[in-house]
């Protein structure tokens, strides 16, 4: 395998920075994790990883938690912006390490990124219209539309539709600082640890918190199918991790729709619609190597 370009790859997380270096998942030449503490510190972790490698790689993709600037023009290109996590707020992340490591920089959203990764090398290949969901600490979403990666205004925020909340049934207000009760609100990974007392994945799978995560999920799910008509849906990320929760949300997403959408592959062949990541946890960081490529072929 020498000779052949390599590339650099940042999953920027908010609890985790995963770094990696290689040319595809069969062909990782070195990884490291680091955890995400102040600016400063990780991404001189950060720097250091890549210095430190022998080969030099070509570019680099980094797949960011957000939200994020990316619209070239702008003079916060590059920087994360109004995300609540503490220090992070308006923190320019692809400069410092542009400059310090003399490469360019792809830059976009984790989960865009993600898809990316499952479009080349996952779930998604072939398709040029996928959604890829995560669903963890909090909820994002992204993927293509006609083979390209979502972007727009800013960059699609899915984990902050406003999805129905029956506070009959689910008195829990919601944990999204800026408004509630919106999906992440309701749906991620620090909403099921906050309604229930423990963290999600301690839930037992006949526990019936994982049956109101199928009934908000399915509902986010349904808005994505109705709005962008995806070939599949990829569903990632710690909470989706609970085998029991798939069946649920399958049918209810078969539920909800009732047969208004004409597509053998909801009506028959959910299992093969709504799926996990066939990268599984590499998804992000492979998926940020694939974001480097891009700029390569450019
Ligand atoms: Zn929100």
């Amino acid at each position: 395998m020498t000779g052949s370009v390599l590339w650099g790859g940042i999953e920027a997380g908010g609890t985790k920075f995963v770094c990696a270096i290689g040319a595809g998942p069969d062909d990782i030449r070195a990884q490291a994790r680091f955890p995400t503490t102040t600016p400063a510190e990780t991404l001189a972790w950060v720097v250091q990883f890549f210095r430190q490698q022998e080969e030099p790689v070509a570019a680099i993709g980094l797949g960011s938690f957000g939200p994020l600037d990316r619209r070239p023009a702008s003079p916060t290109f590059g920087f994360i912006t109004s995300t609540p996590k503490p220090g992070w707020s308006h923190t320019d992340i692809v400069g410092p390490l542009r400059r310090a490591l003399d490469v360019p920089v792809a830059f976009d959203t984790d989960v865009n990124a993600a898809a990316l990764g499952e479009a080349r090398w996952g779930a998604a290949q072939g398709l040029a219209t996928f959604v890829y969901l995560t669903v963890g600490t909090g909820i994002g979403g992204g993927g293509m539309v006609d083979g390209r990666l979502l972007h727009g205004l800013l960059h699609p925020e899915m984990g902050h539709m406003r999805v129905p909340h029956d506070e009959q049934r689910d008195p829990y207000r919601g944990c999204c600082p800026y408004h509630g009760d919106c999906l992440e609100g309701l749906a991620s990974g620090t909403a099921l640890a906050e309604r229930w007392g423990q963290p999600a994945l301690t839930l037992p799978a006949d526990h019936s918190a994982w049956v109101l995560e199928a009934e908000y999920l399915a509902l986010g799910l349904v808005n994505v199918i109705c709005a962008l008509s995806p070939q599949r849906v990829i569903v990632g990320g710690g909470v989706a991790r609970q085998p029991a929760l798939w069946p649920l949300l399958r049918r209810r997403v078969q539920e909800l729709l009732n047969g208004y959408l004409q597509a053998e592959a909801i009506l028959e062949s959910i299992g093969e619609y709504i799926v996990p990541p066939a990268l599984g946890e590499r998804a992000g960081v492979l998926g940020a190597l694939a974001l480097a490529q891009q700029v390569e072929e450019r």
